[in-house]
């Protein structure tokens, strides 16, 4: 599982849908729930909230049809299909960010998932 560090890191990729600023603070206390472990992240720039949510089991138990979406995500650098979910956010309302891992070259990278996949 990413550590909140790794995560603060990969989260400069993504911009303040406020400021633009992409500098994050995560706090450290979790709420658990079934299938992950949530964070409210804080920007540093103007203090907006939003959500961030790292799996605490296999999501092709938890969540097929993102298991699914995922499976047949092809990667920038290698162009192989299927990633490692390592965490998602939603900066606003209409936005989900998906975090992950080319399972094929490692190669980490971020997507925007279809919302409808996490009803
Ligand atoms: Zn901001
Ligand atoms: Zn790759």
């Amino acid at each position: 599982m990413i550590n909140l560090e790794e995560a603060q890191t990969r989260l400069a990729a993504i911009q303040c849908p406020i400021c633009h600023k992409s500098d994050f603070a995560i706090h450290p206390r979790p709420e658990q729930s079934f299938a992950e472990q949530s964070h409210t992240v804080m920007c540093k720039g103007c203090r907006y909230t939003f959500k961030l949510s790292i799996p605490t089991r296999t999501i092709s138990q938890t969540d097929p049809d993102t298991a699914n979406w995922l499976a047949g995500l092809p990667c920038p650098a290698c162009q192989e299909t299927g990633v490692r979910l390592d965490f998602r956010c939603m900066p606003n309302v209409r936005d989900s960010v998906v975090f992950v891992t080319c399972t094929a070259c490692h190669h980490p990278f971020i997507e925007k998932a279809p919302m409808e996949a996490y009803e």
